[in-house]
């Protein structure tokens, strides 16, 4: 048998109806505590001395498990900094199967982790100012007064160490219980946990603590409602005083089910005390830090390409192009995730696939925005993520084949693409252009080792015009893999990339390099026809 490595440990657990919910699933706060007891295993056998949590990354929950089946977890040291330790934890049937994390993608989250207050902060301050917006949109929208719940658990022997500290794990198993219970007052559905936020803990508890968990609903986003739980621990002394210690708040993200199985989704949260008013905001901060780490540190496998050009199917190839972008932009469930001046980002989640739409108003006429953003060898000029672009193949007036060299990210190699452009004037009595991208096999240019071959799903800018000499441009990407990393510190909160870059492309729009440059590098001149 393969001896395990040092400081990895493996559980294995047999569900039991104690450990499940009224319908016979798994208790994420069970699961939480096993988790947990692992990790310090873990710890505590690299460190060869006993151990506390002090801290959880996000957590996020893929599949549930029922009673009857057998869970193992796994937990090793993937990292040790001078006073404390990361543990990559994988339940094998629970979470989503990742690449075996490098050391260094441990001082990425490292990094995060220290940063996390400032990002929030800095979200949080760029975020006060959609307070008129929350006001604005809000129909149909509910108080989340009814959601409020309160518990106390006492501390015993058994949910301590030997030195008496009291478990992380069943701190967490506690609090998910109290924060289902304000979800499911949300909604009166079963709710269950998708993910929970990092979080610190501010100080130990001991036996004997008395543990008040308080916890409501902050807000919701479509099919996910977050709520907040912060915990105060009281000896004997302090609960005869009402003086107690704060030993930490965490964020737990839920869905909910129908009795069909389907997913359900929330009422807008309408905020009304000022209290309510900072909790909101900060949902909407900490659910932007978690998408740009969920980005930033899962691996995913690219989903392979199965677009071949093939010029026989050039009209129905160009037309789904432009569909597909139409579609994207016309999908429901769009949040606001940053306004500055005249660019605003939009985000989109659909099963853990991520699309980002930034709107832009530009001083200038929609027919020249669009003739200069429908050209991709002007892209370089004021995109920093293209460092070069050159035209493959002219196939027609609205269909160019481009390739599209990317920057080095994270010292890897560099990415390329190889992308179908298919752009479209208004229809008769429209008003918005469109300049569609996907990327498409072909055989003349495949993939070369210098280059990590990437891939556009569905991409491009929409052009509206709003008088003859302003318009709004949207640019959309449903994000691959392979793209991800350009955006996930963006969303994140602690990269401007996508702002700097729109206005970079405002600023382009607004001031085109003159009309003598534009017609010395127009594609028309690179086409194979007029080439020879
Ligand atoms: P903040 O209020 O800034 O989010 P706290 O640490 O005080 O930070 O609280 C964490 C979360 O716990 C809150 O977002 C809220 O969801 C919940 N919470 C805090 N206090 C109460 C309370 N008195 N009643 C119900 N829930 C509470």
């Amino acid at each position: 048998m393969e001896r395990p490595a040092p400081g990895e440990v493996v559980m294995s657990q047999a569900i039991q109806p104690a450990h499940a919910t009224a319908r016979g699933e798994l208790s994420a706060g069970q699961l939480l505590k096993w988790i947990d007891t692992t990790a310090c295993l873990a710890a505590e056998k690299h460190a060869g001395v006993s151990c506390v949590t002090a801290s959880v990354d996000d957590i996020q929950f893929e599949e549930t498990a029922r009673v009857g089946q057998v869970i193992t977890i796994k937990a090793k040291v993937t990292r040790a900094f001078s006073t404390s330790m990361e543990i990559h934890l994988k339940p094998v049937t629970l979470l989503t199967e990742q690449d075996h994390v490098e050391h260094n993608l441990a001082a990425e989250r490292r990094k995060v982790r220290l940063q996390h207050e400032d990002t929030f902060n800095n979200l949080m301050k760029e975020s006060s100012k959609f307070d008129d917006l929350i006001f604005d949109e809000e129909e149909g929208a509910v108080s989340t007064r009814g959601t409020s719940v309160q518990s106390i658990e006492l501390v015993l022997p058994p949910h301590a160490n030997h030195h008496g500290n009291t478990f992380g794990g069943q701190i967490m198993a506690w609090m998910e219980t109290v924060a289902t219970i304000s979800a499911s007052r949300l909604c009166w559905a079963h709710p269950f946990l998708k993910s929970v936020d990092m979080f610190k803990f501010r100080g130990p508890s001991t036996v004997g603590d008395r543990l008040v968990f308080t916890a409501i609903v902050n807000n919701t986003f479509q099919t996910c409602v977050e709520v907040g739980v912060r915990v105060e621990a009281f000896d004997c002394q302090e609960w005869a005083e009402g003086r107690g210690r704060h030993i930490n708040s965490a964020f737990l993200i839920y869905n909910a089910a129908d009795d069909k199985e389907n997913l359900i989704t929330f009422p807008r949260i309408q905020p009304i005390s000022k209290d309510d008013f900072r909790r909101y905001r900060g949902a909407i901060a900490r659910k932007r830090i978690r998408l740009g780490r969920k980005y930033v540190i899962s691996h995913k496998e690219e989903v392979p390409l199965c677009i071949h050009w093939d010029i026989s199917k050039q009209a129905s190839l160009s037309d789904s192009n432009v569909e597909a972008l139409k579609k994207l932009a016309a999908k429901r469930g769009w949040e606001v995730t940053s306004t500055v001046e005249k660019i605003k980002i939009y985000t989109l989640e659909e099963h853990d696939v991520l699309s980002v739409w930034v709107e832009k108003h530009v001083g200038s006429p929609a027919h020249l925005a669009y003739r200069l953003l429908s050209d991709f060898t002007k892209r370089p000029l004021w995109d920093p993520h293209f460092v070069s672009c050159e035209v493959i193949d002219w196939v027609s007036e609205d269909d160019q084949l481009y390739h599209i060299t990317c920057p080095i990210l994270n010292d890897d190699k560099p990415k390329d693409l190889v992308v179908l452009v298919s752009r479209r004037k208004p229809l008769k009595d429209g008003n918005t252009y469109t300049v569609a991208v996907k990327s498409v096999i072909l055989p003349s240019v495949p993939p070369s080792p210098q280059y990590i071959r990437s891939e556009i799903i569905c991409a491009g800018f929409l052009i509206h015009a709003i008088d003859s000499n302003s318009c709004i441009v949207s640019y959309f990407n449903h994000m691959s893999a392979s793209i991800l990393p350009y955006f996930a510190g963006n969303l994140g909160g602690w990269s401007k990339s996508i702002e700097e870059t729109a206005a970079s492309c405002i600023q382009f729009l607004e001031n085109p390099p003159d009309d003598g440059a534009l017609n010395c590098t127009h594609p028309l001149l690179l086409a194979p026809g007029l080439e020879k």
